[in-house]
């Protein structure tokens, strides 16, 4: 079969052209005819939108010449990425979006001065990445864990994030009970407490028996609230030391948590190791972690039981998929930290679907289910504590900008074309 040259397509489209718009026209291609069939495509724009529902997200759509864009989602370090994403747009126009891997390792490269190696950087590249999967999957029409390499599983099993700060105020028996209805095999609590009155210091987060004895209690409270099968997960943001760590890594034991998570500050990988050494309790690490190299030493020291890649900020679907598969070469299980909208959690889906050692993915909406259940055209994704990985092209679900623009961060624009 011969390939068509875009002249081609495009006078044979003609009489179409005459009555489709450009996005009906792509359609109309992409329903007729066979990948090695269509022109090749071109990146023609990168656009835009910026939201706060938990923290700030930069949501990133990259535009081709055919009609088609892929969205993707970027948080956490998303403060400033808006201005990195139009600053990269100018290597991308012109581009063929199909080279994910190689236009997100020229980019990476290209920065090795200005910061590739973490935060801001690595955060609008993932947006970017995610975008691109996004759209190269609408192009062949398969859902991306598909170009990922197939999946593991159907279904993902995601935990809730309960967002309390004190697991034993007026707000927890409403939101345990919320959980359990849902249908949530696990769950997530906070035990760092920047008000507990027993701090003696604004500053160091040393803690003192009275402030350990408020964690148990909280954690005992939780326990006891919730059935016993479902599984419990404790942070504590990486804001104690080693030994403040350690105690509270014993002293909770007895209850048997899923993990307990940063427990001293992710940057001192001795520490982490130290602790995770020191006690039964399953220690997690990796939100605040980038890129494979962000990971080596974590994993070459044994530091962790668990890692939690950020998708939206570690540098994408496919860096977050090596990352998996590095933790996998030690048999470390993923659960990755997830704090964004439905697209970001279907496009981590992907990722999740395509590795082995996933063990369960963050759901962290819980104080805006209006937004969370319309945020997206297709509706709630969770069911019953589980995402069904959809075989939808791309990432598999759009946004409902009516919805999204509620969040839009004021003065920001909303995708708005680029000029030259
Ligand atoms: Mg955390």
């Amino acid at each position: 079969m011969s390939l068509l040259t875009r002249r081609k397509m495009l006078k044979s489209a003609t009489p179409l052209a005459a009555t489709l718009a450009l996005p009906s026209l792509a359609a109309a291609i992409q329903d007729v005819s066979a990948p090695q069939q269509r022109p090749k495509l071109k990146i023609t724009d990168v656009r835009t939108a910026q939201v706060r529902v938990h923290g700030l997200q930069t949501h990133v759509r990259v535009y081709s010449d055919q009609g088609l864009y892929g969205q993707g989602e970027s948080t956490d370090a998303a403060v400033g990425t808006a201005a990195l994403v139009h600053q990269f747009r100018r290597f991308l126009v012109g581009q063929d979006p199909l080279n994910v891997d190689a236009l997100w390792e020229r980019l990476r490269v290209s920065g090795i001065f200005a910061g590739a190696q973490g935060g801001q950087y690595i955060t609008a590249l993932s947006g970017i990445e995610i975008a691109l999967w996004d759209l190269a999957g609408k192009a062949l029409g398969l859902p991306i864990y598909q170009l990922l390499g197939g999946k593991f599983r159907d279904q993902i099993r995601i935990y809730c994030d309960s967002d309390m700060d004190d697991p034993t105020g007026s707000e927890s028996d409403r939101k345990l009970q919320w959980i359990k209805d849902q249908g949530f095999t696990a769950m997530k609590i906070d035990l760092d407490d920047a008000a507990d009155p027993h701090r003696f210091d604004r500053v160091n987060w040393t803690a003192n028996n009275a402030e350990i004895d408020r964690m148990v209690r909280w954690v005992k409270h939780v326990r006891e609230s919730i059935p016993k099968e479902m599984e419990l997960a404790c942070d504590m943001h990486g804001r104690y030391d080693a030994g403040t760590a350690k105690r509270v890594a014993k002293e909770l034991e007895p209850f048997r948590l899923l993990w307990l998570e940063e427990p001293v500050p992710p940057e001192d990988i001795d520490a982490m190791a130290e602790v995770r050494h020191s006690t039964s309790t399953p220690i997690a690490c990796g939100e605040n972690l980038y890129l494979r190299w962000g990971y080596r030493e974590l994993l070459n020291k044994n530091a962790v039981d668990i890692i939690q890649p950020d998708i939206q900020k570690v540098g994408g679907l496919s860096e977050g998929r090596k990352v998996a598969n590095l933790a996998q070469i030690s048999y470390v299980p993923v659960a990755p930290h997830c704090v964004v909208s439905p697209i970001g959690v279907m496009s981590t889906a992907h990722v999740c679907a395509s590795i082995p050692n996933f063990l369960v993915c963050e759901w962290h909406w819980i104080n805006f289910p209006d937004l969370w259940k319309s945020w997206v055209k297709e509706g709630e994704i969770i069911q019953k504590g589980y995402v069904t990985v959809t075989d939808k092209p791309g990432i598999g679900v759009e946004m409902n900008e009516d919805i999204a623009r509620r969040a839009q961060i004021p003065t920001t624009t909303w995708f708005e074309p680029n000029k030259g």
